[in-house]
């Protein structure tokens, strides 16, 4: 692109959907390893900011330790003549894909969450500056979103800066969630659909309602009206509600029309509020997962930033990589912080009354939207780290998944690989395959197999 000459490095759709392994990178910025990081983007009056201005607060990429982990934080303020408010998380969120479009930048995850990483490669060929970065940004908003008349960035990099200013947007991210509570789905005109997160999860796309806000937590019903509206060839789109199929379980027509269109026929049906039948896809910034227990018939919950292992003994990245990547996989379910503040949630499942594990900081930041006599009856860290734990904490605070076990068969409790393994084989699509067995041809159509079981091997050729 010659867009970008005065940049070291090439800029392009290409390079989204890079991933920089920990040996290849220069620097990390955000991801797990620190507590403060966060993108923001402010609206602001035309006369508040400086067209074009870049600052760095702290140390540039220059000036950090080669393969070191730095606290990070971007904040962009725009302005154009009308200003719009309704607009800054939309914009916000275009942030990570234009990250990727730089030659060796990878951008993963939203708002407080925000995990970047650049390689030793592009560094070599002399991106060694934010600058560089803030001139890429400037150019792809004022390219992308035309209305925007002025830009300003500011990269943080200082510890005490970041911590700050990351308590600020905590607010502000609060404060736009807050909107769209209390809005019910039947009475939205339209939903809205989401594509960003193809580049890493080709057959996702997020449906967002109002009482079923994005995975990744970062765009609601609102945001998507407003973004459909400036650019409604964008990555996100109006949906035709179209005719109810199942007001219970969420799903409607426009929206399974859209999914297939949007997946190129890979996903069909999607039901918004259940993690079991036809699902809704999981992409890969999903900000928490919901996971089956088998052994207790009822769900977990984790979130990304919980460092230890669940309570079946999985951490948060294992129970992701069983869905993530666009699928469908029932019994996980990528979802936001907002949808545990919906009504909806997983109500075709049991909603709360399912829910039996989640981690107390979680908890915490949902409590006030658990109903009240089940907010004791779900287990934390603290209360059970196994599922032995779990089980007999269940029975204690008379859970209702207990009134289950009655009809549940007796089974011993599954090795931790195994529920992993579990998870796998719905990737492979069963509809249509055909079986060989005693010189019959079998074929399966819209079947489903339950499976005790699975081993996967590779085939030797
Ligand atoms: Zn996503």
């Amino acid at each position: 692109m010659s867009m970008f000459e005065d940049i070291p490095v090439d800029v392009g759709v290409v390079y989204e959907g890079e991933r920089i392994r920990f040996k290849d990178m220069q620097v990390e910025l955000g991801g797990e390893r620190t507590d403060a990081k966060f993108e923001l983007v402010k609206v602001k009056g035309l006369d508040e900011i400086e067209d074009g201005k870049i600052t760095v607060v702290g140390p540039d990429i220059k000036d950090m330790k080669e393969g070191s982990t730095n606290p990070f934080g971007i904040y962009i303020e725009v302005a154009w003549k009308d200003v719009e408010k309704e607009l800054e998380g939309v914009i916000e969120r275009r942030i990570h894909e234009y990250c990727n479009f730089i030659e060796g930048v990878m951008h993963l995850n939203q708002r407080y969450d925000i995990w970047l990483r650049l390689s030793k490669k592009s560094f070599k060929k002399g991106f060694n500056s934010f600058h560089f970065m803030g001139k890429v940004l400037q150019k792809l908003f004022r390219s992308e979103l035309s209305f925007i008349e002025k830009i300003q960035i500011t990269f943080i990099t200082k510890p005490e800066e970041v911590k700050k200013m990351h308590g600020e947007a905590m607010k502000i991210y609060e404060a736009r969630d807050a909107k769209a509570r209390g809005m019910k789905d039947e009475e939205a005109d339209a939903f809205y659909g989401c594509t960003l997160c193809q580049s890493f999860a080709p057959t996702h796309c997020c449906i967002i309602t109002p009482q079923r806000y994005s995975n990744c937590g970062s765009i609601s019903w609102f945001d998507g009206r407003a973004s459909a509206r400036v650019d409604p060839k964008g990555p996100v789109f109006a949906i035709e509600k179209g005719e109810c199929l199942d007001p219970f379980k969420g799903e409607y027509k426009g929206v399974n029309a859209v999914m297939k269109e949007k997946t190129m026929g890979e996903i069909n049906r999607v039901a918004l509020y259940t993690a079991f039948e036809n699902p809704h896809t999981s992409c890969g910034c999903f900000e928490a997962v919901a996971f089956y227990i088998p052994e207790v018939d009822g769900m977990g919950i984790v979130h990304r930033g919980f460092k230890e292992a669940t309570v079946n003994g999985l951490p948060f990245s294992t129970l992701a990589d069983s869905t993530a990547g666009g699928r469908q996989v029932e019994g996980f379910h990528g979802l936001s912080i907002e949808y545990m503040r919906s009504p909806k949630l997983l109500q075709v499942d049991g909603g709360w009354n399912r829910i039996v594990w989640m981690p107390a900081t979680v908890k915490e930041r949902v409590k006030d939207f658990i109903p009240k006599e089940m907010v004791d009856k779900i287990a934390t860290e603290n209360e059970a780290k196994t599922i032995d734990e779990l089980k007999a904490f269940l029975k204690k605070t008379e859970h209702p998944v207990v009134e289950r076990w009655k009809t549940l068969p007796v089974e011993a409790a599954p090795e931790a690989e195994e529920v992993e393994a579990l998870a796998q084989p719905l990737e492979i699509p069963i509809s249509g395959v055909p079986i060989t067995a005693g010189g019959f041809e079998i074929i399966l159509k819209d079947a489903k197999i339950y499976a005790r079981k699975v081993i996967i091997r590779r085939v030797k050729k």
